[in-house]
């Protein structure tokens, strides 16, 4: 199998030094093993993502050095295979509707009268009530013929009864139980996009045939959530390497909407290429 590593950014603002990190690790990484390097532009969210953030990302990398094999893949052309992975879950009987905003789950959650550091939490918050998996069959047709909009959930539980026991290996910390049951329900399908960041890296992992995953710690606890869907649909399991994130001298992470250290704005400031890339490893 041939070695294969990806840098996966979403157009949501400019590359900062944490991301030329990152890309860089992912392509040497790559290159070391005498494998592949892809990228893929996550832009799912309409909202949030501009086109002119793609653009300047590919600027950035391109300027950073960094060789990647085309096309890019962008996931906003690949909504049909995100669906189709819903349809595939759905026929498991796997999901189902979640017309909660986030006002109303703050409610349950205040009504079910938790002291507040009691309040069951997962690695993406306060863990969904599960409001909306008590429906009436007839509530839930109800809601949905009158046009509320409505997320999809997944009913983690039921999921794991069907896989059993799932591990997955991490470079750095080695063969890990996955635990994904610490999400509680989480959404698979976002009201307004009709998909999530977890269904579409996982799907888009596996058409990518990525063999290792390289990606910041940060997103270390989504892999739990990732596996399970892996074995739900079938699909390949990579290898991970999560790497620590790069933090600046007070010891805080880097943020996109820090404007001191994106790229850009290196490059602006009249730092070379080569000076930029020495400087992401050095913090490193
Ligand atoms: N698109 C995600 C981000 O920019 C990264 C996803 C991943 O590497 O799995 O944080």
């Amino acid at each position: 199998m041939t070695f294969m590593t990806r840098f996966a950014p979403s157009p949501t603002g400019h590359l900062h030094l944490g991301h030329a990190y990152s890309a860089l690790f992912a392509e040497q990484y790559a290159h070391n093993q005498g494998g592949r390097f892809l990228l893929r532009i996550e832009d799912i969210d309409p909202e949030r993502c501009k086109k002119e953030y793609d653009t300047q990302i590919l600027e950035d990398l391109k300027w950073l050095g960094l060789n990647w094999e085309t096309p890019v893949r962008r996931q906003s052309e690949h909504m049909d295979a995100y669906r189709s992975a819903l349809a595939t879950l759905e026929n498991m009987d796997l999901l189902y509707p979640c017309f909660c905003s986030r006002k109303n789950i703050r409610n349950e959650i205040a009504a079910a009268g938790y002291a507040p550091h009691n309040i069951p939490h997962g690695p993406e918050g306060p863990l969904y009530p599960r409001t909306c998996r008590r429906l009436s069959q007839n509530e839930r047709q109800e809601r949905t013929a009158s046009g509320v909009p409505f997320a999809l959930r997944l009913k983690t539980d039921s999921a794991i009864n069907q896989t059993g026991p799932l591990t997955w290996y991490d470079h750095l910390t080695g063969e890990q139980q996955a635990t994904p049951e610490k999400f509680g329900d989480p959404v698979l399908a976002r009201k307004d996009i009709t998909t999530s960041y977890h269904l579409s890296v996982t799907v888009d992992d596996h058409i990518q045939a990525i063999s290792c995953v390289t990606r910041g710690q940060d997103l270390y606890s989504a892999t739990h959530i990732h596996r399970l869907l892996q074995s739900l649909l079938g699909l390949d399991t990579p290898a991970y390497h999560h790497h620590p994130l790069l933090v600046d001298e007070q010891g805080q992470r880097y943020a996109k909407r820090d404007n001191a250290l994106t790229l850009h704005s290196l490059r602006d400031q009249g730092h070379s290429a080569a000076a930029v890339r020495k400087m992401a490893f050095a913090n490193a």
